[in-house]
């Protein structure tokens, strides 16, 4: 497959086009002032070829992307337990919805939405002496890179506004399915989301989902055969809020997004690809990042279904 051209083709046809319809994300304040041209791009295969067009290497924020190494973490660390504190079925409502939590009596549908991340921190806080220093390590590990950080003015932002966050952990706290400290959670949830990295980077810690579970490039194992595609088929059916259908049916790869205009996503076997531009549809999903995807999936004739 030629991905040089294929993304070459990609980048032109989304730079030449409009987003009219996309919108920053305004209840994180210091995501606003992020410029809404940026797009980049980038795609590694297992055979070890690196593909980056427009902003690859700039940096943004992860946000809810970063909410499946929480879970890789509590995942390799607990098994199947895992899934006695939180559950694998789409949501079918926003991110970050407070009815159905109620309706379901603090129980997470499953690990990426928010009440599904919160409860994967009080996991990591109760299993881990050291939480927040075992989470960064543990990311910049299967990332390879010991530079990754969160930043902290994006942090701070979150923390300030975090108000239906904080609604939705003392609700599971009210129902017992939080353990630790709320504001302790709370915490290490919005370091966990103001991670950053640039696509070259996202893709390359992703390519551990397109690996069998072993981190590339190392070969050292983080999750089994099994577990690797019980992750994949959680980002298929979870990874795009109440928009993991459309995601589905138009690109037909696992993945996730943030609302910091992130995508990545994987073809198990073959590559990981990330891409970045920041004006989110009504669902919160990078509608320029949506289309790239489509692009790249129908142009290459290559998905998982
Ligand atoms: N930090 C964001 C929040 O808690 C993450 C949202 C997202 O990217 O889906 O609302």
């Amino acid at each position: 497959m030629d991905f040089k051209n294929l993304l070459n083709r990609i980048y032109a046809e989304i730079k030449s086009s409009k987003w009219e319809d996309g919108n920053l994300p305004d209840y994180i304040p210091e995501l606003k002032h992020i410029n809404p041209d940026k797009f980049g791009m980038s795609l590694i295969t297992l055979d070890g070829k690196n593909y980056g067009v427009g902003d690859f290497q700039e940096k943004f924020s992860l946000q809810s992307i970063a909410k499946v190494f929480a879970f890789t973490l509590v995942y390799k660390d607990l098994g199947g337990k895992v899934f006695e504190r939180v559950g694998v079925e789409p949501s079918g409502n926003p991110f970050n919805s407070l009815i159905q939590l109620e309706q379901e009596r603090g129980f997470p549908r499953n690990p990426l939405i928010n009440a599904g991340a919160l409860v994967v921190c009080d996991m990591i806080i109760e299993n881990f002496d050291t939480p927040e220093k075992t989470l960064f390590d543990f990311i910049r590990k299967i990332a390879r890179n010991s530079s990754i950080d969160y930043n902290s003015s994006v942090y701070q932002s979150e923390k300030n506004a975090g108000h239906r966050n904080r609604a939705m952990i003392h609700l599971m706290k009210s129902f017992g399915t939080i353990k630790n400290d709320t504001d302790k959670v709370l915490d290490l949830y919005f370091k966990l989301c103001s991670l950053e990295m640039n696509t070259e980077e996202l893709s390359q810690t992703f390519l551990l989902y397109a690996n069998e579970g072993k981190i590339y490039g190392s070969d050292e194992r983080i999750l089994t055969k099994s577990q690797t595609k019980r992750t994949n088929a959680i980002m298929q059916t979870c990874g795009f809020y109440d928009e993991a259908g459309e995601f589905t049916f138009r690109v037909g790869l696992p993945g996730k997004s943030g609302v910091g205009g992130g995508i990545a996503a994987v073809h198990p076997g073959k590559y990981a690809v990330a891409t970045w531009s920041p004006l989110l549809n009504k669902k919160g999903n990078s509608v320029a990042g949506m289309k790239a995807l489509e692009l790249l999936t129908t142009k290459s004739g290559w998905s998982v279904f």
